[in-house]
């Protein structure tokens, strides 16, 4: 590190609160040490009533940029100059990218869902997928996929305080892309079996499967798994869910949430140096599988 941090370093950022659990400064600096990039990266506990003046030191610092969390994905757009179609469909940023002063924002959470599925293979582009969770993680998904060509989305949720956002994200695919996305409640269990039995991909992003509902399925039963589904999860700790179990059992490709993970890190990496992370180096390094 002493022979890596020098005058010329450019400094990006991980604002969030808490953040001292993240595990993206040892993947962003790391792929920036093997690619050769001068910059580096840590992570600051920035607060809603900070996200404002943490901005201000983004252009103050000249730093090339920085990753947002929560709680400050919805509320940092307005401090910035310019946000990318997805992080305006989606209203939330966990991506911005410092060029001389103009700050855009993005969110990179689809995008590295997408790149990941690829990466294992999955063409979803053209077909249907039922997803369950339209949080933070689920709507990021939806409005990536359908930015990116999927055909149809069955959106189910629970109605929560997540419901509204849902109705929010379905009203804006079906009017600014070409996709169509219907949004259905998760207590309608006989059309959960039926969309789910019309997808191609099906995708678990709530927080169910992850602790304290790690005993907990958003899918009922091993019935609803026909094996030609492919059943991905977003949540990744503990890595095997109690649904990707089941989905297991009855013959389906199933993957766990730690693609999206590296990938939307990745997709961040990209947009402040212009290419991506050496992706099978970090796979390695970070002991990372995802396609089980
Ligand atoms: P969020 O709080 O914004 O949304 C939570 C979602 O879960 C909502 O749709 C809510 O209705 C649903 N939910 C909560 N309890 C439920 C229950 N008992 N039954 C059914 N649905 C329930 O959270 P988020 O940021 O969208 O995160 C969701 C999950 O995705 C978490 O497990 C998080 O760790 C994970 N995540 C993973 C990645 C990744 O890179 N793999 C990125 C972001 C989030």
């Amino acid at each position: 590190m002493a022979e890596r941090i020098t005058g010329h370093t450019e400094l990006i950022g991980l604002m969030a609160y808490p953040i001292r659990h993240s595990s993206s400064p040892a993947m962003q600096n790391e792929a920036f040490a093997k690619l050769g990039y001068d910059y580096a990266y840590l992570a600051f506990e920035v607060g809603a009533d900070e996200i404002e003046d943490a901005v201000k030191a983004i252009r103050t610092l000249k730093m090339r940029g920085s990753n947002v969390s929560m709680p400050n994905k919805t509320l940092v757009g307005q401090y910035l100059d310019e946000l990318s179609p997805a992080a305006r469909l989606c209203g939330a940023v966990n991506t911005i990218v410092n060029d001389n002063g103009h700050l855009t924002g993005h969110i990179t959470d689809g995008i590295g869902f997408m790149q990941s599925l690829k990466d294992n293979d999955i063409d979803v582009i053209g077909k249907k997928m039922t997803i369950v969770g339209a949080g933070g993680a689920g709507t990021a998904i939806q409005i990536q996929a359908a930015l990116d060509g999927v055909k149809e989305i069955a959106i189910f949720n629970q109605k929560d305080e997540a419901w509204a956002r849902a109705e929010d994200t379905v009203q804006k695919i079906n009017s600014q892309t070409s996709c169509h996305a219907t949004l259905y409640d998760l207590a309608d269990l006989d059309k959960l079996r039926e969309e789910m039995n019309d997808s191609y991909l099906f995708v678990n992003a709530t927080g169910v499967g992850m602790k304290p509902l790690e005993d907990l399925s958003v899918v009922p039963d091993e019935s609803y798994f026909r094996p030609e589904l492919i059943v991905v999860d977003v949540p990744y700790s503990p890595l095997e869910t109690k649904m990707r179990a089941m989905a297991k059992k009855a013959g389906c490709k199933t993957m766990n949430g730690l693609g999206m993970m590296l990938f939307q890190g990745s997709a961040a990496f990209e947009l402040w140096t212009g290419e991506p992370m050496p992706i099978e180096h970090m796979k390695e390094i970070l002991n990372i599988r995802y396609d089980d």
